[in-house]
């Protein structure tokens, strides 16, 4: 059994962006020489999430608006009153998705459907530098 871990950079320009992390975490999987286990994708920090969807314009709108729906950026919530950061919103959507994603990996592909990327979805009121963590493990 074989861990190894690879770092990607990603410069967002804050909340709504959607970068699309699947070319890179491939990459790492073709780098590390790993062919079966198990790959993490983790983004540290509060305020940003990693999941997975179709990577295509309409649903591109469609997240934000439904982030926008169930936890809306424009109301002041406890978390504002303490630091006064005013993305109380960006850690809650941030907790509902959660900071990582995990794929098995299976003759050295990742096993994802068709039509599904995994994404990096930035929620911080402001432009925001991230450094995902791919971390693979298996034989
Ligand atoms: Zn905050």
């Amino acid at each position: 059994m074989a861990t190894k871990a690879f770092g990607i950079n990603v410069s967002t320009s804050g909340d709504g962006d959607i970068i699309d992390l699947t070319p890179k975490v491939a990459e790492s999987v073709g780098q590390s020489e790993i062919k079966n286990g198990m790959v993490l994708v983790f983004v540290p920090g509060a305020t940003a999430a990693i999941t997975s969807i179709e990577y295509e314009p309409g649903l591109l709108a469609d997240l934000p608006e439904f982030f926008e729906r169930i936890l809306p950026s424009g109301k002041l919530y406890h978390h504002d009153r303490t630091w006064g950061d005013g993305n109380g919103y960006a850690h809650l959507r941030s907790a509902l998705i959660g900071a990582s994603f995990t794929c098995p990996l299976n003759s050295g592909k990742l096993v994802l459907g068709t039509w599904q990327q995994i994404v990096l979805l930035e929620f911080d009121n402001r432009p925001r530098q991230r450094e995902i963590v791919v971390q693979i493990q298996g034989e």
